[in-house]
């Protein structure tokens, strides 16, 4: 049976300090801006009745996903372990996929990216000599916004004119690894894994608690289940 990927996130064990954000950024590359993981914040009541909530979101990986269904040219897709992914050679720019997604988890690169450190002439630093480029064939290190983790599933270099998102890291999946952000978890509020497997962590936590789901009655059966809510 193929595998089917879905992420619990249990509330309960949430401190909101941000960590899966800033591990998705890191390991993903993510844009200035861009929010491939990202959280809700929510306050409400009137003290002392005060209610505080720190939701950790990113793209829900629907089963049903309009975003897939809306796109034109089948660049959104979804691959046979339930991920939601988009194909950067086919998309067309069009944003019909962040408009029908309800979730507002698709950034689009509007800019020509990282052109400056790719091609530029000037130095990277100013007083000193040597360009963004050169910095990164002599130090070894890659040029910066280029990410040779995920230039292993995708384009290293972000394109102008089209769109992205979380990939639940399937960059790593593919060598049996989970998604940064859970591993990042300090408190191992992220649980991932297959839910086809009834053993598996996920599975385990969504048999002994209630799962929720955001914007439920959007019909999207999204792969990122809540439990615990406060
Ligand atoms: S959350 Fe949005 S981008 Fe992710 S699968 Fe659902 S509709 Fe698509
Ligand atoms: S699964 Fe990977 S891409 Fe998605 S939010 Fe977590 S770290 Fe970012």
């Amino acid at each position: 049976m193929a595998k089917r990927y879905a992420m619990v996130i249990d509330l309960h064990r949430c401190v909101g300090c941000a960590a899966c954000d800033i591990a998705c950024k890191s390991e993903n590359n993510v844009p200035h801006n861009f929010h491939w993981s990202n959280h809700i914040l929510e306050t409400t009541g009137k003290f002392p009745d005060v209610r505080y909530r720190y939701i950790p979101t990113l793209c829900n990986h629907c089963e049903n996903a309009p975003c897939v269904t809306n796109c034109p040219t089948t660049a959104m897709h979804k691959t046979p372990e339930g991920l939601t992914m988009h194909d950067p050679d086919k998309c067309i720019g069009c944003r019909l996929c962040q408009l029908a997604c309800p979730y507002g988890v698709i950034y689009m690169n509007k800019e020509e990216p990282h052109a400056y450190w790719r091609e530029a002439e000037e130095p990277a630093i100013p007083g000193c000599t040597s360009t963004g480029p050169e910095v990164a064939e002599r130090t070894g290190v890659p040029i910066p916004y280029y990410n040779p983790a995920r230039a292993s599933t995708h384009q290293g270099v972000r394109q102008k004119g089209i769109v992205e998102k979380c990939t639940f890291c399937d960059h790593r999946l593919a060598k049996g690894q989970l998604p940064w952000c859970v591993e990042s978890c300090p408190t191992e509020a992220r649980i991932f894994g297959d839910i086809n497997d009834p053993d598996s962590p996920p599975s385990k936590h969504l048999a002994k608690y209630a799962p929720k789901v955001l914007k439920k009655e959007k019909g999207t059966r999204p792969r990122v289940f809540y439990v615990r809510d406060f």
